[in-house]
Formats: structure tokens, sequence, C-alpha cells
């Protein structure tokens, strides 16, 4: 037995499937080099961003109380203008969560009497609440914020004659979602976001645009924002923290709706100008700077996953072959016993609680029971390796992140050695 194969052994991978992932993994060796030339370019672009806007050692100092001129969070700011293109960014702790970021984005540039909408079916489950599709205190509904909605097409394209009919005079801002989130719809390349952001402006001049671009930074080589976007909003514990950010959120694009989203998160008048780092900012410079290398890590896992399962029977979406526009890959097991076998494979492959059983709950925010396997270094972080999905039809994994591609590998392996175990995949 090769040293490889008897660790993995002795961690609970058989033979079987050990042989069977390499065999899977032969033939992706031109997918995973592509992905390597967009992680080159990304490095280069951030590096760049740095270097311009002068990173030193003072950027990393902490700061407390108001945070009057702080340096690192400023020049951060910079920094993701730069990377994003955008003339102004909002990157702060101060913003909890992706739920946050979009909230502020929407509630700084929305205002009563005006309508949102959504070119591409339902919003990702937090933002239902906050739209107030789902009813909610403090939601957009109850500050007279109307919504309004156009399904994608059965093919998964847009549906523009919808779009331009939906489109009126209260249409002030149209939020569309780059990737699929729980939904089993194709995630949008920027290309494609590109062209409904143009037909959208080209319908009514002077709406606004922001894209939630959760999951899908620096899968290519541009973003939303290098598209017409004039906001492009995600989540520092997922892609753009590369791993090291624990806590945050950024919100990149036009002067004008980033300085309203200073003012919404903070207070009107104080804006930007407060919020102390409290002595995060090297995890935040230092996990934007391996961002790039870590999405690719993950971007791997996610191919190797849809390779992996989709011929045994278990139908993936992106498929096997597909492009990649972010780093989710669903799995689609069919049944409530195999998404917690998959979990507890993701959970048993962590660095940290691998001896933990992942179980369904009620998660805020959510209308269905979630799982969540997650062994993760920050709390709920899905850049790192994590399984999760709501137990519903038709019962899949969304599975994501990776901090290296060979954990990635060694916990995909494990998901289907849990499957195999208890009888619900056959190789
Ligand atoms: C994760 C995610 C969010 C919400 O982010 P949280 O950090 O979990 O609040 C919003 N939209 C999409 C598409 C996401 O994937």
């Amino acid at each position: 037995m090769d040293a490889l194969l008897e660790l993995y052994n002795g961690m609970g991978i058989s033979p079987a499937v050990y042989h069977y992932g390499q065999q899977v993994l032969e033939k992706l060796a031109p997918r995973f080099a592509e992905i390597d030339r967009v992680a080159e370019y990304n490095q280069a672009k951030v590096l760049a961003a740095m270097q311009k806007n002068r990173v030193s050692a003072a950027c990393f100092a902490g700061t407390t109380g108001y945070g009057y001129d702080d340096v690192g969070r400023d020049t951060l700011e910079k920094v993701y203008a730069d990377v994003f293109h955008t003339e102004a960014a909002l990157v702060r702790p101060q913003i909890t969560c992706g739920t946050h970021a979009l909230t502020v984005a929407l509630s700084a540039n929305l205002l009563p009497g005006d309508e949102l909408l959504s070119p591409v079916g339902m919003p990702y489950d937090t933002l239902q609440e906050v739209i107030g599709i789902r009813q909610s205190p403090c939601s957009l509904a109850e500050y007279g914020v109307s919504y309004r909605q156009v399904d994608l097409l059965p093919d998964g394209s847009f549906d523009y004659d919808g779009i331009r009919r939906a489109i009126g005079e209260k249409t002030k801002l149209v939020t569309i979602q780059r990737s699929k989130g729980y939904a089993s719809r194709p995630s949008f390349s920027v290309e494609q976001i590109g062209e409904l952001i143009a037909f959208c402006k080209s319908v009514k001049p002077g709406v606004l645009v922001m894209v939630d671009n959760c999951y899908g930074e620096f899968v290519e080589t541009i973003e939303p924002s290098d598209v017409g976007a004039d906001m492009t909003v995600g989540s520092l514990i997922k892609n753009p923290g590369g791993g090291l950010a624990p806590v945050g959120g950024y919100i990149c694009g036009t002067q004008e709706c980033v300085s309203r989203c200073g003012y919404r998160l903070s207070a009107p008048g104080l804006g930007q100008e407060v919020g102390a780092n409290l002595g995060l900012m090297q995890a935040l410079y230092q996990g934007f700077f391996l961002a790039p290398t870590v999405v690719a890590g993950a971007e791997k896992g996610a191919i190797f996953a849809a390779n992996l399962y989709e011929p045994l029977g278990f139908p993936c979406i992106p498929s096997a072959d597909a492009p990649r526009y972010d780093i989710i890959q669903s799995v689609a097991l069919g049944s409530e016993a195999g998404m917690l076998a998959f979990c507890r494979g993701i959970q048993a492959a962590a660095p940290v609680d691998s001896f933990a059983t992942p179980l369904p709950w009620d998660m805020p925010g959510y209308s269905d029971q979630v799982i969540m396997a997650a062994g993760a270094f920050v709390q709920g972080s899905s850049i790192e390796l994590s399984a999760d999905g709501p137990i519903r039809e038709p019962y899949a994994v969304y599975f994501q992140g990776g901090l290296t591609w060979a954990h990635a590998k060694l916990g995909i392996l494990m998901s289907l050695q849990k499957l195999v175990d208890d009888g619900l995949a056959a190789l």
C-alpha cells in the first residue's frame, strides 16, 4: 500500500473509495490547470492593488473607540475598490455577515415608495425576510419598499420580456444573485450578469443594480462590478476573506451608493468616518491576499465532487463537465439519510470538531430545517470545507470550500465513504 493510502485508510477511507477517487482525478488535470491560471491572474490583481495603495505594517495596527483616521481600514477599502474596479468600497468587521451586507446595501439605497426587482427568481433564503417576502419585523416591506420578482424561464435563462414589463415607474433597484444559493438553478457567469445589467439599464437608465456576489469572488478574472453593477456585495467569511477573516462583509461600488451604505451602517452624518478595526486588519489583508488561491482549491474540490458523485447516479448542479461560476456544488442525495451521511463525512474530515455529529436544526432566517457540517476555525465559515442544505426535496447538499485542495479532496472522499458504509452508494 502506498503511504498516502495507508494514512487515509487509518482515517477511515477504504482502498476502494481511494482508488475510485484517483481514477476520477486522472481526467481533471486540464481543468485544474485552467483554474490555476485564473488564480494566478487574480493573485496579481490583488498584489497590484496592495502595492499601489502602499500597504505597510502600519495598516495592521489595531484601533478602538470611534476609529477616526483609521489608516488600516481606509487603505483596505481602497485595495478592495481597486480590485473590484469601483470608485469606493465599504469593508468592515461591523458588517456581521453576508445577509447584513446585502441589507445595508438595499436599505441604504431604497426609500419608501421605491420598488425592488429581482429578475432572477426568488432570492436567497435569508433575504426573503429582509425584503419582506416572508413577513418579518423591520423588513423593507414594513418601511414601504415594494418588491417584484420575475422568475427564470424553464431553461434557466432570463425572461427578458417579463423583465421589461416588470420595470416601472417605481423600480429603483434591481438585485441579481450570482450564485444559486439553495436553489436548483444554474449560477450565472459575470458575462451573463453583464448582459442582464445592460438590458435593465436600457429599459430604465439610472436604475441601480446590486449583485449578491456571495461565493463568486475570484472564480473568474472579472467581477460584476466590471460589467456595470452599481454595488457588488459579499461576505468575508466566504471567498474574499481567504479563510483568515474572522468576520465582516464588503460592498464595492459607486461613490454615491457606497457613501449611503456607510451612513446606513453607522449613522447619517458619520458614515465611513467611524468604525474601529478592533485589531482585525492583518487577518483581513492577509485573507484577501490568499483568497485567489483558496478559491482555486475550493473550486477544484467542487469539480472533484461532481465528477465523483455524478457517475454514481447522484444528480449534480453544476454537472460534472459544466463551467463554474461559483464554488458551490450541489449533490442531490435523494433522501434525508443520504444528506446526514454526506455531512457526517465532511464533519469527520474537519480539523476542528471532527468528533461531532451534524444534525438538522431550525436555523434563524430559514423556513425549513437545515443540516450543516462545518468543522471550521471560524464559526459558520463556508470558505472552509463545509456542507449544508435544507431538509426538503430533492435532499441536496450544498458543498463548498476547503482552505486547501488536499483537505477538500479528503473531505469529499470521506463523505462518499460514509454513504458507501451506510449502503446508500455503491462504487
Ligand atoms: C451565504 C449567502 C448569503 C448570506 O450570507 P450570510 O453570511 O450567511 O448571511 C446571501 N446570498 C448568497 C447567494 C449566499 O450564498
